[in-house]
Order: structure tokens, then sequence, then C-alpha cells
């Protein structure tokens, strides 16, 4: 097979790859574009598959984007890049093709992680990992037959798997090994009105604790699980929401990653600057050292648009804010994440008014570094403005705390004059989460 030579390769179709595509198409129309993905379709709301295995969702409201819809943007799916050659600025696919690139973006997401128990053993049927489209047909399929569900992971997959399949009918207990639910992002305290809207919908939720036993019947399909407390839980359908880690495998010998990361500068540049790297395979490392990647969707796009327009410039635009707020509705609590705790942060926290209102952030040296608004989500903009302005709000932030503030950063009301006068690009319809 010969080699096929482009001037932009994006590894990876993802929310962070196919918009570094369409950024780079639109940028420069003149580039020859190829994304590659070893999936055989892309294009779809990962964020919305909890929704479409519960059967809310039909499946064409999953898709923003089918190949064709840009026919100057090549596509090889259902192929897996297997190594990276930086001498020769060539990928080798497992179709045996060798592609030739100019400028290389890697948005290679993650891999779903799998819970020791299941690596000591051969997995039962029944149990499925929460992350790509053709497993989310299986465990649409097989749920209707086994309706008892457990999930493992109270972050936000495991947290929005289960409030969607509890809503469709299904018994479901959730389990998550710290003390709350949505551990990286929410304080004990701001979780627990969450938690307890969760267990009054009928999920039960088990914390601090995990699995470390299965039982499987004569066909080899999940029957109960037992948590480490000795509960056994029945259980037809075990759903795997513990995160996802970069599988970058292929890029060995290649020199780009360090200590098993893949680390970009606020540019999205790794150590080669001719190699991009955007969305859940990367860190960033920014000034000072810290690396920051709050792995969500908004930030995986942002990325994608930024590195598609870094790709072919002489001076590189580094990347704004490594936070964007991202809102979620979690059964009707609405819910906006600020940016989850940093090392060494503590928290400040104000309830209400009203029931289920709560609201905190993470601080440091009188910075607001993260936080989240639970229940009433006014002023979510402003205050992740005041937070990306570094400002020292230690003296007003009890008043910031409270719904409907005007309490907020002098950045703030600098960023929102800007936002007031800068052009809105209508979205693609791909922004959302
Ligand atoms: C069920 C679920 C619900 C979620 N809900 C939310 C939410 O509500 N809000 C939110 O902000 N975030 C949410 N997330 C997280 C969010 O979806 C991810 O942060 C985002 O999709 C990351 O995009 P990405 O492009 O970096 O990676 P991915 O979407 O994982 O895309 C990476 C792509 O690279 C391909 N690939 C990898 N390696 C290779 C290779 N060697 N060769 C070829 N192709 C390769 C993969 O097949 C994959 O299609 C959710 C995630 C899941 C799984």
């Amino acid at each position: 097979m010969g080699t096929a030579n482009y001037d932009l390769v994006v590894v990876g179709g993802g929310a962070a790859g196919l918009n570094a595509a369409f950024s780079c198409r639109e940028r420069f129309p003149e580039k020859r574009v190829l994304l590659v993905d070893r999936e055989s379709e892309i294009g779809y709301y990962r964020t919305l598959l909890p929704m479409f295995m519960a059967g809310n969702l039909t499946e064409d409201k999953l898709f923003f984007w089918k190949p064709g819809d840009d026919e100057n943007l090549d596509t090889r799916l259902g192929v897996q890049v297997r190594t990276l050659d930086r001498t020769a600025k060539s990928l080798t696919l497992d179709s045996g093709e060798t592609i030739g690139y100019a400028r290389l973006i890697l948005a290679c997401g993650g891999h779903p992680v799998v819970p020791p128990v299941f690596e000591r053993a051969v997995t039962p049927e029944g149990v499925f990992p929460v992350r790509g489209l053709s497993v989310a047909r299986e465990i649409k399929d097989w749920l209707p037959d086994h309706r008892d569900i457990v999930v493992l992971g109270g972050g936000l997959v495991g947290s929005k798997t289960s409030v969607f399949l509890r809503l469709a009918g299904f018994g479901v207990t959730l389990v998550e090994k710290e003390s709350h639910i949505l551990p990286t992002v929410l304080s004990a305290d701001t979780a627990r009105p969450l938690q307890r809207h969760l267990e009054n919908m009928g999920v039960q939720v088990k914390t601090s604790t995990t699995i470390d036993q299965f039982k499987a019947d004569g066909n080899g399909a999940v029957t109960s699980v037992r948590l480490a407390t000795g509960e056994w839980l029945p259980c037809g359908t075990f759903l795997v929401g513990i995160g996802s880690a970069p599988d970058l495998g292929f890029l060995q010998g290649a020199g780009l990653v360090e200590d098993g990361e893949l680390i970009v500068s606020p540019t999205l540049q790794t150590v080669d600057p001719e190699i991009f790297g955007v969305g859940d395979a990367i860190y960033i490392r920014v000034a000072g050292g810290d690396k920051h990647n709050p792995w969500t969707w908004p930030q995986a796009v942002n990325q994608g648009k930024l590195a598609g327009a870094n790709a072919f410039v002489t001076s590189p635009v580094p990347l704004k804010r490594t936070t964007r707020v991202n809102a979620q509705n979690i059964a009707g609590v609405p819910i906006m994440i600020l940016g989850g705790p940093g090392v060494g942060s503590s928290v400040e926290a104000r309830p209400g008014p009203g029931d289920g209102v709560w609201r905190e952030f993470f601080m440091h040296d009188g910075r607001i570094v993260g936080g989240a608004l639970v229940g009433d989500i006014a002023g979510a903009g402003p205050l992740h403005f005041t937070m990306a302005g570094g400002e020292d709000v230690s003296e007003v932030a009890d008043d910031l705390l409270v719904p409907r503030t005007r309490a907020f950063g002098a950045s703030a009301w600098s960023s929102l004059g800007q936002a007031r006068r800068a052009t809105i690009i209508p979205a693609k319809g791909n922004d959302g989460c």
C-alpha cells in the first residue's frame, strides 16, 4: 500500500478532533485534512449516550455531523493508528496504509478504566463500559431483560447514567468509592443535596465502597455483585463509569509522552511544535509547572478549535483559559461547575436561599480556583470570569456566593463588556453537553 500525504492529519474524531478539523478547514480552506478514527461512526454527542441507552433519545438525535457533510474533509473510519514516525512525519494504520503529514493533531481521547475485579477473571456478559456508541447500542438492547442495574462510579458519567436509567423505570444502584458522589468537582456538603435528590428518585447510592466480587449464571451472564462491605446486590447489568485513561500506546518511542502523559503547552503544542494535542488525551502545562485538563466536552471543543486554528500559523495563540463553565442538569437540578478543587484549596460554601440551593468556591490565596453552583446557577458566567481573572476576592467571597449577586470582580465586568461588544459566532451545534 502506498503513502497518502496530507497537510493536516487529526487522530480521533471526538469533540476535540472534529472541532480541530472543522476549524482548520475554515481557517485554511486550501489545506488537505484527514481525520482518522478507530470507531466506524463519529460526529455524535458522547454526553447524550446515557439518555440514548435509557431510551429517552432516538439515535438520529445523537449526531451533529456525518462524513460527507464536508466533502473536503477526508476520513478513514474503523481503522486504528498503530505507530507514529516523527522523522518520516508519517503514521501507519492497522489497515497497512501509511499517511504522511505536515501537521498532526492528537485527539485520541481516553479508554475506559476497567475495575480490578474484572482484571482477575473472565468478564461476564452484562458488564459494559459507558463510553462509546457501539457499546451503548449493546447496552440498550441488553437492558430490557436485565433490569437490576449496578453503576460503578459516582462521577458525572455514572451519576447521569443512573439518573436516566432510573427515570426510565430500571432498578439502579450507584456505587462510589469516595464518601460522596461527584467527588472530583463537588465538596461533600454540596454533593449531599444532590445525592438526596437521586435517592428520592429511587437510586440507591452506596458510597465509600466498591465491588470486590461477582457471580455469573450458567450462560456466563452476571447475576450479582458484592460490595467491599460484604453486601451482595442483584445485578443483571453492570455499567462501568470510573473514568478513562488516555490510550497512548501508538506513540511509544515517538518521544512525546512523559511519565505516561501527553503534555502540551498552552498553545496546545507538544515538544514537537508541528504536533498538537487536545481533549481528554492531554494535560496542559501552564507557567509555574501546574498541569491542567478538566476532561470535559466544552474544553475538548475549545481546545480542538484552537489547535485547528494554530496548526499553520507562525505565532500560535495560547489557550485563554484551562477552565470553562460546564452546565449540567441532573434530573431537574441545574448545576454549573466552575472547576474542581486544586491542590491545597479550601472550601467556602453557602446554602440557599431555598431548599436544594448550594454554592461553593474552592479558594487558594484569596483567589477562586474552582467551585460549583447547585440548584440556582444565576451569575455563573461572571463568576467564571472573576475566577479566571485571578483576583484576590477574599473580602467579598461570601457575597459572591449569594445568587444574583453583583459583587463580581473587576475582570468579570471588563470581560462582560468585551463579550457584549464581540460578534457572536453561531455554534455549529456541537457546543452543548
Ligand atoms: C457517557 C458520557 C457522558 C459524558 N457526559 C459529559 C457531560 O455531561 N459534560 C461534559 O462536559 N463531559 C461529559 N463527558 C466527557 C466528554 O464526553 C469528554 O470529555 C469528551 O468527549 C472528550 O472528547 P475527546 O475528543 O478528547 O475524546 P473522545 O470523545 O474520547 O474521542 C477520541 C477519539 O479518538 C479515537 N482514537 C483513540 N485512539 C485512536 C487510535 N490509535 N487510532 C484511531 N482513533 C483513535 C477514539 O475512537 C475516539 O473516537 C461524558 C463522557 C461520557 C463517556
